[in-house]
């Protein structure tokens, strides 16, 4: 991890929200209700009367800072520990607790927790963005695992908690896309390669039967016989290391940092490493920034656990 906590934006709030608004507009301040870009039609509110950051536009006469439509509108939390707390989940390969973070920030657990979701659904796959994967003659590697809790706990007596299955598609050396599924049924399958992967694709699995089907209908589908230790033919071509690389990845994160993960958030964690693996090839803090980028038009809705309204 490289981040230089002595950096103001992490516990300077001013130097903060500049960063931020450095990051979501470069061009200059951008109304969020009417899409006002001019310099001349915008104006900083200057003043004690008024909260820091706040703009007037005059096109449409309404006020706005640079949170208002961001996972960070309407948060009682410095917007300092904000930042830190993207450049933190930015950084950590493995993933962080919300013990970490509620220590590293000073915040209650509750809060810790109520802001990583936040910075995670700043992290998810924004379709309008991030488009299928692969592509004419690109390889696709396509998989299932399933997560959950550490069956050791079965030893004590304890009941064996239950693995979700999550399914990962990845071009080789370009980006993942995740998907939670309920099951790993053909149709669910086959949903997933569709939606994700462009058919033009060369596609590569295990012998799975639920990918006979849909493999048909990508340019090629060659799989791999695990049993038979198959795992690279002679060009290099059929194997899938690469997805089970970030499967591989994702479990040791889900162990280590969260211990239990529920079925309703798994998607949350998933697109949290989907996302530091398709940034992998920029430095933390570019990382940190295109959260912080992304953290546009994102809301969370829920309240979890108990009722945390503290964020
Ligand atoms: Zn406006």
């Amino acid at each position: 991890m490289s981040i230089d906590l002595t950096n103001p934006i992490f516990h300077d709030d001013a130097a903060a929200r500049e960063h931020l608004e450095a990051q979501r507009w470069p061009h200059g301040p951008e109304c969020p209700h009417c899409g006002e870009k001019r310099a001349e039609a915008i104006t900083k509110m200057e003043g004690k009367a008024h909260r820091t950051g706040l703009y007037n536009c005059k096109s449409c006469r309404e006020q706005f800072s640079v949170t208002v439509g961001t996972v960070f509108e309407r948060s009682k939390v410095p917007l300092a520990k904000w930042v830190l707390a993207t450049h933190l989940m930015a950084a950590s390969k493995k993933g962080m607790s919300a013990k970490q973070i509620e220590r590293m920030l000073g915040v209650t657990y509750k809060t810790a927790w109520f802001m990583m979701h936040r910075i995670r659904e700043a992290m998810s796959i924004d379709p309008k963005r991030d488009g299928p994967i692969g592509g004419d003659e690109k390889i696709v590697e396509a998989d299932e695992t399933f997560v959950g809790g550490k069956s050791t706990n079965a030893k004590k007596g304890k009941p064996i908690p239950t693995k979700y299955p999550v399914m990962a598609l990845v071009e080789r050396g370009g980006e993942v896309r995740v998907k939670a599924v309920p099951d790993v049924t053909g149709k669910n399958v086959r949903e997933a390669l569709f939606t994700l992967a462009r058919r033009e694709s060369m596609l590569v699995t295990d012998e799975a039967s639920v990918y006979y089907h849909p493999g048909k209908e990508f340019l090629i589908h060659e799989t791999v016989n695990h049993s038979k230790r198959q795992y690279t033919d002679f060009c290099g071509f059929a194997h899938t290391n690469t997805v089970e690389g970030f499967f591989s990845l994702f479990k040791r994160g889900i162990m280590g940092s969260f211990h239990s993960v529920s079925e309703a958030h798994l998607q949350r964690y998933a697109d949290e490493f989907a996302f530091r693996y398709n940034y992998r090839k920029v430095d933390d803090a570019t990382r940190a920034n295109a959260i912080l980028k992304a953290a546009k038009g994102k809301r969370l809705t829920y309240r979890r656990p108990d009722k945390a309204q503290d964020a």
